[in-house]
């Protein structure tokens, strides 16, 4: 991984027979095998950083499932870092062969500090970091998500030049450095539509420090009742898309995204003619640990 300025394929997604707009999928996922999609935009320029500053060690921060720690891991153990993580939830100190992104992380060279989840709360407090700092002494820090104005930066990159055609841009939103990426490479007869994966009303703000444009919107009915939150309608739209045009979706971003955009192109919501990019964000390895999840409650699983 040389971090070259690099592009994925725009795929042509057929609707249906009379479907009265066109949609395109960006194959983000397709960008690296490991450091998947809009994690690899949002670490490149971290890690180029911290390369400029000597720093030989990244830390961050995530859950047990988290696309981004299993991508800091690999950048890490490609580029010769080494990574830290701290992983919300004492009690997983235990059960890390049992979680497939822990697993992948740790073989992967990544060292972990479990830490409760109220602990976890306060992971931005100085007090918070610098004992960080004495435990492991110096690093290079990236925060949950890996949303700063650098992984911004990145997402930027996301977007080419050939995209303009595009009517409408749409992703998936976690923490709001991809959206923002985006709406600063979009132009202004473009519209920006996010479809945030959780329930809350900080985005506009988080979203705001970044972008200084207007034409963008976030589309928040489409959270299957807030992170990581999915049902049967959603694993059957996935399964289903799988099915008709072999694209794998996760459930967590692109899937609840994808499950969006249909709905409203039912709904009538785009003017006919519209040409739509979704963009695909990755986040295929979180797929082991929700069939796990979603086995235990005798739901479909998500077919591979
Ligand atoms: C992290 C992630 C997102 C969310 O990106 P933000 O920049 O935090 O909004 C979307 N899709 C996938 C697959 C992710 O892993």
């Amino acid at each position: 991984m040389n971090f070259d300025f690099e592009h994925t394929v725009n795929q042509k997604i057929k609707i249906s027979e009379d479907a009265k707009v066109s949609l395109f999928l960006k194959r983000e996922d397709q960008l690296h095998a490991f450091v998947s999609g809009n994690k690899y935009r949002k670490l490149k320029y971290n890690l180029l950083e911290a390369d400029k500053h000597g720093k030989k060690t990244i830390l961050t921060f995530g859950g047990a499932y988290s696309n981004h720690i299993a991508a800091v891991a690999s950048a890490g153990n490609i580029l010769g870092f080494n990574t830290i993580g701290i992983i919300r939830g004492e009690e997983l100190v235990s059960g890390v062969n049992n979680n497939p992104t822990l697993h992948f992380a740790k073989e992967n060279g990544m060292q972990f500090k479990f830490v409760t989840r109220s602990a976890y709360r306060n992971k931005t407090d100085l007090a918070f970091i610098n004992n960080l700092k004495e435990e492991f002494g110096d690093f290079h820090l990236v925060p949950e998500g890996g949303t700063n104005a650098l992984a911004v930066k990145g997402c930027e990159e996301i977007l080419r030049a050939s995209d303009n055609v595009f009517d409408f841009i749409c992703c998936p939103i976690g923490t709001g450095g991809t959206i923002s990426g985006l709406i600063n490479a979009s132009v202004s007869s473009q519209k920006v539509l996010g479809f945030p994966a959780l329930k809350g009303s900080f985005l506009h703000k988080d979203i705001s420090r970044f972008v200084s444009r207007t034409n963008w919107e976030l589309i928040e009915n489409y959270h299957f009742g807030g992170y990581a939150k999915v049902d049967e309608n959603l694993i059957n739209f996935i399964n289903k898309f799988k099915s008709k045009t072999k694209v794998l979706i996760d459930p967590i971003y692109t899937g609840k995204m994808l499950y969006g955009i249909y709905d409203l192109i039912d709904k009538n919501y785009f003017p006919e003619g519209s040409k739509i990019l979704a963009i695909h964000t990755g986040g295929l390895q979180g797929i082991i640990g929700m069939n796990m999840h979603l086995k235990n409650k005798n739901m479909p699983l998500i077919q591979m």
